[in-house]
C-alpha cells in the first residue's frame, strides 16, 4: 500500500504534536505508511475537512473520531 497523501502537512506525521506518543514511529508505520484509511485523523478530515481535525487527535483514536464525525 502507498503512503497517506496527507503526510506532507499532517502534524502527527511531522512530529508537531505536543502529545506525541513514544510509539509514534510504530503508529506511523501502521497508519501513515499502510492503513491510512482507518486513521482517526483521516476519518475526520474526510468527513468534515482537515480544519476540523483536533490538533491532539491520534491516528489510533477511532472511537473519538467517530464521536466527532457523528456529533453534528
Ligand atoms: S496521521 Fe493519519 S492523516 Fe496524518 S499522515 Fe498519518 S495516516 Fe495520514
Amino acid at each position: 500500500m502507498s503512503d497517506c497523501n496527507l503526510t506532507s502537512t499532517c502534524p502527527f506525521f511531522n512530529d508537531r504534536m505536543s502529545n506525541k506518543p513514544a510509539t509514534a514511529e510504530l503508529i506511523k508505520s501502521m497508519y501513515c505508511k499502510d492503513d491510512f484509511n482507518n486513521c482517526a485523523r483521516m476519518v475526520v478530515a474526510k468527513a468534515l475537512g482537515r480544519d476540523k481535525v483536533p490538533v491532539d487527535l491520534l491516528p489510533s483514536q477511532a472511537q473519538r473520531a467517530l464521536e466527532i464525525v457523528t456529533a453534528l
